[in-house]
Formats: structure tokens, sequence, C-alpha cells
């Protein structure tokens, strides 16, 4: 039975590593003797400053195989790799990021494990090497939150690196969301998940576009677009401040009615005062990120746009 594969690649300021990349896993196409229908390679360049887009445009001359998406501005991982599962028409769509962090020399096993059944084989990191101990431990405190608070989780140490069927694409594409939290959507569509074990290299060259900001950013984004805990929190700590004030308040007028203690206590007045300004702000804060998040949904904007194209791909509509 014919089997086909595309391969996606969000590449943003990636000129030092692309050509690279393109060799390595160009060489592990060649290997797949599976691919009888064709593989396809889609280079999503996400509005790049540098030559990136150059790079694809001969990538895309010399290797039929290549076809390339330019976005009109750098949109973001997440809306790269959505322009990539738009465009892609084939049985096994891999997901890979263009740094060399992940080995393309996996996909050949990927693609082995979806061919048993799966829907979506994701490659689970054993070990991460060049990254530092505080990394380490936020990014582990990260899933253990979200396993925590999410309703359905998505497993721990796994990247965007894995490999979906053609329904498990079909399922992504519908989802529209801004808010696009690709490894929960990925978790959220259900079907048969599986992982498959690996060991993350370092990045090759080129630097992580992944500052603590840019992280601190996207966990809440990943708590907030899958989960309304921190609603609750909200809820149960004014619950608390407010009985917690109720029970001193019957205290003081104990005190004053049963043993005719004078009033005192500015000091007390005051802390009571900070505690619930606080609580009541940070109450506000969560609601507020959560009205942001639906104001952001109803505008309905496209996700991105497409600046220019080479090569084939699945004639979608452009949002
Ligand atoms: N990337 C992208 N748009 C961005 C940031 C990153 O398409 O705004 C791509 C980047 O080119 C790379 C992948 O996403 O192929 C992963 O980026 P990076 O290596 O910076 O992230 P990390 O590996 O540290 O998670
Ligand atoms: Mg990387």
């Amino acid at each position: 039975m014919p089997y086909s594969l595309a391969v996606i690649v969000p590449a943003y300021n990636e000129t030092e590593v692309l050509e690279r990349f393109h060799a390595r896993l160009g060489a592990v196409l060649d290997t797949m003797d599976t691919m009888d229908a064709g593989a396809t390679v889609i280079y999503v360049d996400d509005g790049s400053a540098d030559d990136t887009w150059q790079i694809i445009d001969r990538l895309a001359q010399a290797d039929a195989r290549v076809a390339g998406l330019r976005l009109s501005r750098n949109f973001g991982k997440e809306a790269a790799m959505t322009a990539g599962l738009d465009a892609a028409d084939a049985d096994a769509v891999v997901l890979i990021d263009a740094d060399l962090q992940d080995p393309p020399e996996l996909i050949p096993e990927l693609v082995a494990r979806l061919r048993e059944g799966n829907d979506v084989v994701y490659a689970t990191r054993a070990d991460r090497a060049g990254e530092t101990r505080f990394k380490k431990f936020t990014s582990a405190a990260f899933y253990r939150v979200m396993e925590r608070v999410s309703d359905n989780p998505m497993p721990r140490d796994t990247g965007d690196f894995r490999v979906l069927s053609r329904r498990a694409v079909a399922a992504l594409r519908e989802l529209r969301e801004r808010q696009r939290f690709m490894k929960g959507l990925f978790a959220w569509i259900g079907y048969r998940q599986v992982s498959l074990r690996y060991q993350r290299d370092a990045r090759l060259a080129g630097d992580t576009k992944w500052n603590y900001w840019r992280l601190t950013n996207l966990a809440i984004e990943g708590i907030t677009s899958f989960s309304v805990a921190p609603l609750r929190v909200a809820t149960w700590l004014g619950l608390s401040a407010a009985s917690l004030a109720f029970l001193y308040g019957l205290w003081v007028i104990l005190k004053v009615a049963v043993w005719g203690d004078p009033v005192r206590g500015y000091p007390t007045l005051l802390v009571v005062i900070l505690f619930m300004g606080g609580a009541q702000l940070m109450g506000l804060g969560v609601i507020g990120e959560y009205v942001g998040r639906t104001y952001a949904e109803t505008k309905r904007r496209p996700l991105y746009f497409v600046e220019d194209r080479r090569g084939a791909t699945r004639p979608f509509t452009e949002p």
C-alpha cells in the first residue's frame, strides 16, 4: 500500500543550520523505502530576518521533495507549525525542529510505530543534554503543575517532535483557537497516542529563541488554555480570606462586649486591608487573564498569513 510522508520544519532565523539539517534529513528520507508515495519536506519560514527563505528557495530548486511557506511576519512556532499542518497532505506527518535537536534519524522508527496503528507517536526525551540544571528544574515543575491542573494532561518531557496520522492532522486542523498551546492540543484530540524514548541533543548552532520571559508566558498560556483551576484558586483564596476576616470580626466584638477591651490595633487593620487588597487584585488579574483570552478568541483573526510559497503542498484556502 502506498504510504506518503510529510515533514514539517518551522524555521526562524536558522541560516546557520538549515542546510546541514536538510542534508541529514534528506539522507534519512533516502533510506526510507516505504515512501513509495513520496515524501515532502515543508519548510515554514516564520518571518525570519536573515537568509532563511533564500536557503529554502535554493533547497526547493535542488530537491523536488522540498516545499516552502513563508509567513508574512514572525507569528511564533505554534503558528508556523499550524501553517505546515494546513499544507501537509500525507499519511504520516512529522513535526521536527530545524536546529537538529530532534534527530531526523529517529523518523523511520517514529513512522514504524505509527504504522502499527497509532495516530500520534511522540518522541520523549530521555535526557536533556546541554540544558542548565535550572531549566531542567523549571520544566519539570511546569509539567508537574500541568498534570495537576489540566483536565487532560499532556505527556512529560515531550517537545513537538512527533509523527501524526492523517486523521490526527485533520483533527488538529479543526482547532483554530488563537491561544495555540500545541502540546496541549496534541493531547486534546485523543486517538491512539504512544511515546518513543530518545536522547535529545544540545542545539547544534545558533541560539534558542526561548528565553525565560517567553517560556514563562508559554507556561501561563499552557495552564490558562487548558484549565480553569486558577479561577478556582482565586475563589478559594477569596473565600478563606473572607471567612478569616469574619471570625476575626467576631473575636473583636466579643472582646469589646464581654471583656470591655478598648478597640486597639492600627497595625492589624493595615495588615488585613493590605491582605484583602492583594487578594482582590490577584483575583482580578486571574479573571483578566481569561477575559483577555476570550477577547483574543472572539476576534477570530487568522492564525498566520502566507507571503510566498515554493513547491507543491496541499491546496488549502489561505486563512
Ligand atoms: N521557531 C519558529 N518561530 C519562532 C521561534 C522558533 O518557527 O518564533 C522554530 C525554530 O526555528 C526551531 C524550532 O522552532 O526550528 C524550535 O526553536 P528553538 O530551538 O529556538 O526552541 P527550543 O529548542 O529551545 O525549544
Ligand atoms: Mg531548539
